[in-house]
């Protein structure tokens, strides 16, 4: 397997809405799209998307995780962003569909299949940068994926910025392209000067999150994290490391923090980001106005190795899916 998103399944699962009304979906041969160039999407950036895995497990079968999560998460996307809605049932029969097209392409775990479905504003019209995209494709994308830590990823490093928003108030818990680009900037200029990897975004020094991931401080009896309100995207890997924690005797501790906050618990806490990547990477150092501060002793911590692994273990099939968190396809 190449680079994470760089290898794709041969075929797409693809709807569009058109005349007001959702057309059956079907599984195509995967090949580039054929859009009119004024496309609602290119100018005004209708655009929102889901990334979510399925494994494939030593019975041959695969699950795909928390599937009427991400597929609820999509429908609230694509209502912020006015697009027309997907039904639940429409999105969910395409991502089951083209998971059971392909479930011998899925390479065992601790590899899967990432899926991406992306929704995106079709209506040729580039009059209509204040009206809304009332013709829309739904696909999704199917990648084979290799283990995050296979490479023997080391910690992450985390430029501090406690001025700039990741993105606006009113796009924050929206998965759309738009976000991605205005963090974009501000993470490249920190890796050319810190060799940061991610910025850790604090506006007005309310720790959020990093351009695509959450941001959790875990110690040996407690998780910290910022409750959920709309400057974040509501995570399904931050939930179920929650969830999970909370059953494995840490205290979860939903609250707000502030830089100076985070910078004193660096001394007690280990800190992670969790995205459906990487599940939980580790994050070693911060960079605060040009100074380096450790999380404990900057090395991947226990806790954040703990619980990884009681997720990771209930994705692989290793210990039981007490949640209901799994959708076999068979
Ligand atoms: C997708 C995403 C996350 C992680 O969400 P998961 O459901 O855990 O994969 C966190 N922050 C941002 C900005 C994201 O786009």
């Amino acid at each position: 397997m190449g680079q994470f998103g760089t290898e794709f399944c041969d075929h797409i699962a693809i709807a569009r809405y058109e005349n007001e009304a959702w057309q059956t979906p079907s599984i195509e041969p995967l090949k580039p799209l054929e859009m009119h160039p004024a496309a609602h999407v290119f100018h005004y950036a209708s655009t929102c998307f889901e990334g979510f895995k399925a494994y494939r497990w030593s019975d041959g079968k695969a699950r795909i995780y928390r599937l009427p999560d991400h597929v609820a998460r999509m429908q609230k996307s694509a209502a912020s962003l006015r697009l027309p809605v997907p039904d639940a049932e429409l999105l969910t029969d395409m991502v089951v569909s083209l998971v059971a097209h392909h479930t011998d392409d899925i390479p065992l775990p601790p590899s899967s299949l990432y899926l991406r479905p992306t929704l995106i504003g079709t209506l040729p019209n580039i009059g209509a940068a204040a009206g809304p995209s009332t013709e829309a494709t739904l696909f999704v994308l199917a990648s084979p994926v290799g283990d995050y830590f296979s490479a023997g990823a080391s910690t992450l490093k985390l430029l501090v910025e406690d001025e700039q928003s990741r993105t606006t108030e009113q796009l924050g818990s929206t998965k759309t392209g738009g976000n991605y680009a205005a963090a974009l900037g501000p993470t490249l200029d920190a890796k050319e000067k810190y060799g940061a990897d991610q910025v850790l975004f604090c506006p007005n020094g309310d720790v959020q999150e990093t351009g695509a991931a959450n941001f959790l401080l875990i110690s040996d009896d407690e998780i910290i994290t910022k409750p959920l309100d709309s400057s974040f995207l509501h995570g399904m890997t931050r939930d179920s490391i929650l969830r999970l924690a909370a059953e494995n005797d840490y205290k979860v501790n939903e609250r707000n923090f502030t830089v100076s906050e985070l910078l004193e618990l660096s001394k007690t806490h280990e800190a992670a980001l969790s995205g459906t990547a990487a599940c939980l990477a580790p994050v070693g150092r911060l960079v605060y106005k040009g100074e380096e501060f450790k999380m404990r002793d900057g090395e991947a911590g226990p806790n954040t190795a703990k619980l990884r692994k009681l997720l990771q273990d209930v994705q692989y099939g290793l210990a039981p899916d007490t949640h209901g968190w799994l959708t076999e396809v068979s």
